[in-house]
């Protein structure tokens, strides 16, 4: 917290002597913040609200992000002036949310959002509301201290002012960036269960940002856990796009791990990655990341379907397993398989249908790999799918050496033309037909197992 003998141009402007929280200001000379950093709409939003008369700062992620040398990939501003006053200023402003109600200025493809500074507390007025602990409606405006305290963690209670370039803080939050810590502001568990989705942003920002969350802010997270199944499936799938596509996903994967989280976001797969003892699962999920978060520091483009394909892939080679051991054949038992995983975890996560269908046929197509009857290579090749689908039994192979065959095979034929192609599967059918010495072998019936999920 603002320490007055250590902090630069401390003042106490509480109004209420129990408030801990005081202001310490940070003048331009003592940090980072550059104008040149911050994006040009962004200046046009806040010079134009200061000109006005309001106050207008650059505040959240923004500020957070460009402390610690990072590029912010969008900028929040927060002001005393009302939505509607916003809206009058601006005739590219749209005002949006019932849960939160803010302007947009639109300039073009950026966003600008433009937040009115809200109060933690409630007036009575019906501006906020609670149900079982958590809030549902958050409308009621105060002041920039107000607005302080009611956000997440420190370091993203934040405030670029633009009026002298300064930094105001309220509560610790810069000392804490300097120090690399996700601190909590106020009570941790008052406040995860006001939001559990804050459990997940602990783990997600000090992923990204590679800084510890501080013991008070860690230690009910294995505790509270559980809380997130009430969360909105919809805003847990894109918290989960956000841990895992942002470029920090082995980071993330870790982190949820190690809170007890994935327990609650993913069930069975946790529960699947427990049983294999050998590990295999959980190596391949970490590659599956890491490959995920170099394509992403590469600009290359990377999908929910593939990630979620994953993800799910240890609770689905389980389910899968069950399936037959129950006696069920094995095309079935791997779209029954991936029915009953996908159903299941929509519970916690709405993954959408236009992302969860394509995932099944990534599942599905490790099946068809093993095939080299003309026709049916011939369709794998051409799925739409099948692209994806074999970069993940690539993927595979971190699990189980098993599919080196089939890795080949396809890595070939998608190169090939047809008749190529044709002499490649002549090859692969006349090498079925030799034993190890080169003599002709016996007609075997072999049995796959499925899509080598077993082993894994
Ligand atoms: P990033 O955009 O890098 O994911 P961010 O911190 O900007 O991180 P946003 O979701 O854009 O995250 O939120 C903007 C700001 O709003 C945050 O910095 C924080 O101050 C506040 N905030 C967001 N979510 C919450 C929450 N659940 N509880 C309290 N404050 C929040
Ligand atoms: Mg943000």
């Amino acid at each position: 917290m603002g320490n007055p003998e250590t902090s630069t141009g401390s003042a106490n402007i509480n109004s209420s002597a129990t408030s801990p929280f005081s202001l310490r200001v940070i003048p331009r000379d003592q940090h980072n913040i550059s104008r040149k950093d911050i994006s040009p709409n962004a200046l046009r939003v806040l010079y134009r609200l200061r000109d006005s008369g309001f106050g207008a700062y650059l505040v959240g992620g923004a500020v957070r992000d460009l402390l610690v040398g990072g590029s912010p990939k969008d900028f929040d501003v927060a002001t005393d002036a009302t939505p509607e006053q916003v809206k009058a200023l601006f005739r590219n402003c749209r005002l949006i949310g019932r849960r939160f109600r803010l302007a947009h200025v639109v300039f073009g493809r950026e966003i600008i959002e433009v937040a009115t500074f809200r109060a933690n507390s409630d007036d009575g007025s019906g501006d906020r509301e609670m149900e079982n602990g958590m809030l549902v409606r958050d409308n009621v405006y105060g002041s920039i201290e107000d607005d302080a305290v009611r956000r997440d963690f420190t370091c993203n209670a934040l405030y670029y002012a633009i009026e002298d370039f300064s930094v105001r803080d309220y509560t610790g939050g810069f000392e804490d960036v300097q120090a690399r810590l996700m601190k909590l502001i106020g009570d941790p568990e008052q406040r995860y269960r006001e939001d559990p989705v804050r459990m997940l942003r602990a783990v997600r920002l000090a992923a990204k940002l590679g800084f510890q969350i501080e013991d008070a802010t860690a230690e009910p997270l294995p505790r509270l856990a559980s809380l997130l199944g009430e969360a909105a499936p919809a805003r847990l799938f894109e918290e989960v796009l956000k841990l895992f596509l942002s470029g920090h996903g082995v980071a993330s994967f870790e982190g949820l791990e190690r809170y007890g989280l994935l327990d609650v976001m993913f069930p069975e797969s946790a529960a699947a990655l427990r049983s294999n003892r050998s590990g295999a699962l959980r190596r391949m999920v970490i590659e599956g990341l890491r490959n995920t978060d170099l394509r992403v520091a590469n600009d290359e483009p990377v999908s929910p379907s593939f990630l979620f394909a994953l993800l799910l892939w240890p609770a689905f080679c389980r389910a899968l397993a069950t399936l037959q051991k129950q006696g069920v054949a094995l095309e079935e038992a791997q779209r029954r398989a991936a029915d009953r995983v996908t159903l299941h975890q929509l519970t916690t996560i709405a993954l959408p249908r236009r992302f969860s269908l394509p995932m099944q046929e990534i599942w599905l197509l490790q099946g068809r790999f093993s095939s080299r009857q003309r026709k049916r290579v011939i369709r794998t090749l051409t799925h739409p799918r099948f692209r994806a689908a074999f970069d993940f039994l690539a993927l595979r192979q971190v699990a189980s050496s098993e599919h080196a065959a089939d890795v080949e095979f396809w890595r070939e034929a998608q190169l090939q033309s047809g008749p190529e192609l044709d002499s490649t599967l002549d090859a692969a059918h006349a090498e079925a037909e030799l034993d190890e010495n080169g003599a002709p072998r016996k007609r075997r019936r072999r049995r796959r197992r499925p899509g080598g999920a077993a082993g894994e």
